[in-house]
């Protein structure tokens, strides 16, 4: 079973009288090559969710896959999250954390060479991410020299360029223009149906909101899916 398969997964915070149910009820199924949006208001639990996906956290209960890999199954948890994290899951923040000392080829580049591709192969992997998401030209520049919305762009090539089955995007168009929220979008529909991936786009951007065929709204730790408008790309 490949993608992302959810179910049943609750998250309780807390213990006694100050135990707070965060997920209540989710449910979920992202399958290989499709982007999903995942859409509630602040409070119904996205981050939880998140972070429970990104195994960074562990649910209370229920069960989730992660590509070939049971992660979590009503308490029992695989042991090595850490590889899990490194190898399976590309994860897109808000705020780009970029490293300060490299430059924008060598940040996005790193995550391969730390795993032994040779270093001009992952440049060039790099350059091929930084080229599609239009900010090549600022390659060799550091993060600091950069606007927000390049250090934006920057922070998507490198969540992408390990090629994981799973991408954790969180908010990744929130500072940029329409034309280059599009693109976002579309070069992560593209990486999805190249390399097979699951992609999970938390959002509340409007821009992008029409493009996903599918979308889960949460609300009070509870997941409804919907069909979206799948507008198509250009
Ligand atoms: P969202 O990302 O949708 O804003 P969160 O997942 O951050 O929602 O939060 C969902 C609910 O869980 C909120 O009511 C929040 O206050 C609560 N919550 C989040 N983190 C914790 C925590 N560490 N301890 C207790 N409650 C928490
Ligand atoms: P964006 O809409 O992408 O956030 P900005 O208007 O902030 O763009 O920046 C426009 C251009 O100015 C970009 O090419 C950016 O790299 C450059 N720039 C912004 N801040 C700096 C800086 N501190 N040093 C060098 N170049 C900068």
């Amino acid at each position: 079973a490949k993608g992302i398969h959810i179910e049943g997964l609750s998250k309780r915070y807390g213990s006694g009288d100050t135990a707070f149910l965060a997920l209540k009820d989710v449910n979920m199924r992202v399958e290989p090559g499709e982007v999903v949006g995942l859409i509630g208001p602040s409070g119904s639990g996205k981050s939880t969710l998140l972070k429970c996906l990104g195994a960074v956290i562990d649910p209370t209960a229920g069960r989730m896959t992660l590509g070939d890999d049971v992660i979590f199954d009503n308490g029992w948890k695989v042991r090595d999250l850490r590889a899990l994290r490194r190898d399976k899951i590309g994860f897109v923040f808000q705020a780009p954390y970029l490293i300060p000392f490299l430059d924008v080829t060598d940040n996005v580049a790193l995550l391969p060479m730390l795993a032994g591709m040779p270093d001009a192969q992952a440049r060039a992997r790099a350059l091929e991410l930084l080229t599609a998401l239009d900010v090549q030209h600022r390659a060799k520049a550091m993060p600091s020299q950069l606007s927000g919305g390049e250090q934006q762009r920057v922070a998507i090539a490198r969540g992408l360029v390990n090629r994981p089955p799973v991408i954790l995007a969180d908010e990744p168009t929130a500072p940029l223009d329409s034309v280059r929220a599009m693109a976002v979008i579309r070069i992560l529909n593209e990486m999805a149906k190249r390399f097979e991936t699951a992609v999970i786009v938390v959002t509340h951007d409007e821009k992008i909101i029409p493009t996903f065929q599918r979308i889960y709204h949460i609300r009070d730790g509870v997941t409804h899916e919907e069909a979206g408008e799948g507008r198509a790309l250009s």
